[in-house]
């Protein structure tokens, strides 16, 4: 089977720091929530189209061996990642159960960097698990420091009308997760004025 050939299951891909990216392969078509990680293709192809911004080495063949518990610890990544995405959005605190999930995947694939050997200074990532586990366990890392750093304040939910998003408040003036949203928001406004007049 070629990689390129799978199927992504639509999750959105907004070049939003990985943990948000991750968290929103749950997403809404019209309103209706979608799972993007339903499949091990699915998730196979979420890490193909995000391996350039991992500093693991995400190669073919580590994709094509993903299998069914690697499914499974992507989705439940994914789910605490957005648990406490929603949770720094909101200001609130975390609750413990996505804490203690999202720990279990740092601890699970410690990693560290090492001096490459020329040209040039490089470092290379390396970790003791599997290439899969090991670029989860990135992305937990990072949940950890976007959560308690800080781009936390910047932390959004999208609320334009049926998006399921988050989004980092990159400028200022940003008010929704992507173009798409703040054009239906407008559509919304208007709609409600001329509804009342
Ligand atoms: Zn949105």
């Amino acid at each position: 089977m070629d990689l390129n050939a799978y199927e992504s299951g639509g999750a959105p891909l907004l070049g939003e720091p990985l943990p948000i990216e991750l968290a929103n392969a749950t997403y809404a078509v019209r309103g209706r929530l979608v799972d993007g990680l339903t499949t091990v293709e699915h998730a196979a192809a979420w890490l193909r189209d995000n391996r350039a911004r991992f500093a693991t080495a995400l190669d073919d063949d580590a994709l094509l061996a993903l299998d069914e518990a690697d499914l499974r610890a992507i989705r439940s990544l994914r789910d605490a990642a957005r648990t406490l995405i929603d949770a720094a959005a909101r200001g609130t605190d975390a609750p413990a159960e996505a804490v203690g999930e999202l720990n279990r995947h740092v601890r699970r694939a410690p990693s560290w960097r090492e001096l490459a050997t020329g040209p040039g200074p490089a470092t290379l990532t390396r970790s003791a698990a599997a290439p899969v586990p090991a670029a989860l366990g990135e992305i937990a890392q990072a949940t950890v420091d976007l959560v308690t750093g800080p781009e936390r304040e910047l932390l959004r939910a999208c609320q334009a009308p049926g998006c399921v998003l988050y989004f980092l408040k990159n400028h200022p003036r940003r008010e929704w997760s992507g173009p798409d949203c703040g054009n239906r928001a407008r559509a919304a406004r208007h709609y409600e004025r001329t509804r009342q007049s």
